[in-house]
């Protein structure tokens, strides 16, 4: 590669086949969906196009399968600019990711994992070292996670989502975890050993998990925004609440991957975590008021 990889992200790329319906169905329940779409998708693609498009010289590896999904699920990486010497090609099935979206723009998701679970240990420690700030999510098997947290050469921006069991030393080698509220609460229980889910407050949680060794954490809120906890030398969080941006959300789907990708840009640029966050708070916004993931995500950084 000519020039030094800012972000690196390991994780999975699928093809998402997207329906839009007035509302989702419940359980045993069909409904008539409207029109449906065939998109690139998967947290760690969609991360990283939202870290390209934010501005980071951006890797992507991962996994795709020989089927003709595969160029569907690389093809807006190619076009960005995303390094993808490092994706294997397996025999197999490209990662699907089957999604309904209803009038209020909320979501489901079911997601087959494909070639995405051929990311074992051993094929991302075959892959090399890992340069840059190092981008990880749950969509991978988690034996890949740790491979890939042990051959980090810097910052580890952990999106564990969905949230996967992981080892308490791997936990907390994230700074920043980035996670939901749902994820959140369920990673607590997790370190803490508790069956029940914490209802505290965010900032409460975010607390609790620097308590249990996490130096910092992102707990985005949707429309709320996102709230920002860098645990202090005393292991005091110091927690920044940070608005969202006003407007009307039309489609949330890939929000979350939008932010964590463009956040993780920012802090290859040397922001701190609080400005990266604001700026990837301003991206997520943008991406919200159109359909789809990588398709609503900005093309321009004019604006931001
Ligand atoms: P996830 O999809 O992972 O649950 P969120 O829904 O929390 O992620 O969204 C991630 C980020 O996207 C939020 O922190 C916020 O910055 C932005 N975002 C999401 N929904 C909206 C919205 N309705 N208006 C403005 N920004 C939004």
């Amino acid at each position: 590669m000519a020039s030094t990889t800012q972000v690196t992200i390991v994780g999975s790329s699928n093809v998402d086949i997207t329906a839009l319906m007035n509302r989702l169905p419940g359980p045993g329940e069909t409904v008539l969906a409207d029109s449906y779409r065939l998109t690139p998708g998967g947290k760690g693609a969609n991360q990283a196009l939202a870290a390209a498009l934010a501005g980071a010289r951006t890797e992507f590896i991962g996994a795709v399968g020989n089927d003709p999904h595969a160029e569907i699920a690389l093809g807006q990486l190619a076009e960005a600019g995303v390094a993808l010497d490092r994706v294997k090609h397996i025999e197999g099935a490209t990662g699907v990711a089957i999604i309904s979206v209803d009038a209020k723009a909320e979501n489901s998701i079911a997601v087959i994992s494909g070639a995405n679970s051929s990311m074992e240990a051993a094929a991302v420690t075959a892959a090399g070292a890992l340069e840059g700030v190092l981008v990880l999510q749950g969509e991978i098997p988690e034996s890949g996670i740790r491979a890939a947290i042990d051959a980090a050469t810097g910052p580890i921006v952990l999106n564990l989502a969905p949230v996967i069991d992981l080892d308490r030393d791997y936990l907390c080698r994230a700074n920043p975890l980035v996670v939901n509220e749902h994820e959140a609460a369920l990673i607590l229980a997790q370190l803490e050993g508790s069956k029940e889910l914490s209802t505290d407050p965010e900032p409460v949680i975010a607390q609790r998990l620097c308590d249990e060794g996490i130096a910092s954490v992102v707990i985005t809120l949707g429309g709320e925004g996102a709230l920002v906890a860098v645990r202090g030398t005393d292991g005091a969080a110091e927690i920044t609440t940070l608005p969202a941006v006003k407007v009307t959300a039309v489609d949330t789907t890939g929000a979350g991957d939008a932010f964590t990708g463009a956040l993780a840009a920012r802090l290859a640029a040397g922001e701190t975590l609080i400005e990266a966050a604001g700026f990837a708070g301003r991206f997520a916004a943008l991406t919200v008021q159109e359909h789809g993931a990588q398709a609503s995500y900005p093309r321009s950084l004019n604006n931001l």
